[in-house]
């Protein structure tokens, strides 16, 4: 069985961690002595209600967040929060900051734009997205509603080295392909978002952890299932939640806690994304970088070869070799590898190997 897997690369849905797959087969049939799989009971159920709960707990357990946030598990992808930030938190009269560092952050200032007036604080657009702007050059509106930033930019590979904070104006970040990757002070900001599909668990869910004092400001003349409040109101079961990816969720959040929590995996993460980043450095000819390498992702490696035929042999031979999902998004194109949690060290160990190989052959 085990052999059968591959060291999986894609960007999302991504590979999980084997002992949650294991954890979830083994009780599927009969979730906690119900006689029930977790699939078939109800979310006002106390066991179903016990995982949801836990979940919460855990998530704000790693990010070291206060009783001052709480945490919501959403339907509709880290994109439709694209426009329920928009919607909650961008009066009439006032002006919302994005800093644009990729096609993500794109889509997010565009639905932000539909729904009211917005600022460009700054934007990486020019340099293909290849880079993450300096503070200096992020410049914000006159008292802007709140600034939105993309903390790993999944498609081109870049992610913020440092944070940025912005005094008193409310931080709202999709952390949706780095949350829980690396140590950062989460109490920073206002609302964290993130699709569970990169980084903790299946597709279906996303997360929001919100600081109370936003939830105030949720208008009432917006649709029910767009408020925050209500979702927090209602611990995320104003409707039926999507049980069984929270359930997945909270296995991961267990998981990472096992592994020695986010500063453990964070030490792990370097070391992976290092493995490779080696292999571009040696032969910055041969593979060569996206994104500069100041700002350089933990989560996503993407890269190009010397010709497209190059391109299609290293996936075609690193697919036989089993290491698959390295294909590149259609918008950088060439290879993207993909080094979540849930990839092991010996994950990145066959890929840099196999790189060096493919070279030495090819080079
Ligand atoms: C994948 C991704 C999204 C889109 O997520 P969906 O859940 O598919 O809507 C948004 N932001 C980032 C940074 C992503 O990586």
């Amino acid at each position: 069985m085990l052999t059968d897997r591959i060291f999986n690369f894609n960007p999302g849905p991504a590979v999980l961690p084997l002992e949650v797959l294991e954890e979830a087969q083994k009780e599927l049939l009969n979730f906690q002595n119900t006689g029930m799989s977790v699939l078939e009971i109800s979310h006002r159920s106390k066991p179903f209600i016990a995982v949801s709960s836990e979940a919460e707990a855990n998530l704000k357990e790693l990010l070291g967040v206060g009783d001052n946030y709480k945490v919501l598990f959403l339907q509709g992808g880290a994109s439709t929060q694209f426009s329920m930030i928009p919607m909650n938190f961008l009066p009439k009269g006032r002006t919302a900051d994005y800093v644009v560092t990729g096609s993500f952050a794109d889509k997010a200032h565009k639905e932000a734009a539909i729904i009211g007036n917005t600022h460009i604080a700054a934007s990486s657009k020019d340099n293909e997205y290849r880079n993450i702007p300096k503070f200096a050059d992020i410049h914000l509106s006159d008292n802007p509603a709140y600034v939105h930033i993309t903390s790993n930019n999944t498609i081109y590979g870049t992610e913020w080295a440092e944070l940025p904070t912005f005094g008193n104006v409310p931080l709202i970040a999709d952390m949706s392909s780095d949350i829980l990757s690396r140590q950062f002070d989460a109490n920073n900001y206002a609302l964290i978002y993130a699709g569970a599909q990169k980084n903790l668990g299946p597709s279906g869910v996303t997360v929001v952890i919100i600081r109370e004092d936003m939830l105030a400001k949720c208008p009432k003349d917006i649709p029910t299932m767009l408020r925050y409040s209500i979702h927090a109101e209602k611990d995320s079961m104003y409707n039926t939640p999507p049980t069984f990816s929270i359930y997945l969720l909270n296995l991961v959040l267990k998981w990472v806690k096992a592994q020695g929590g986010v500063a453990a995996l964070e030490k792990i993460n370097q070391q992976k994304a290092k493995l490779i980043y080696d292999c571009i450095d040696q032969n910055p000819d041969f593979y060569r970088g996206h994104a500069e390498k100041g700002s350089r992702s933990l989560m996503n490696i993407t890269l190009r070869l010397p010709s497209e035929e190059l391109e299609k042999a290293f996936i075609a031979e690193a697919t036989k070799a089993g290491l698959g999902g390295v294909k590149g998004h259609r918008s950088v194109g060439g290879l993207r590898f993909s080094i979540y949690n849930a990839m092991p060290v010996a994950g990145c160990q066959a890929l840099s190997d196999f790189m060096t190989q493919f070279q030495r052959k090819n080079g």
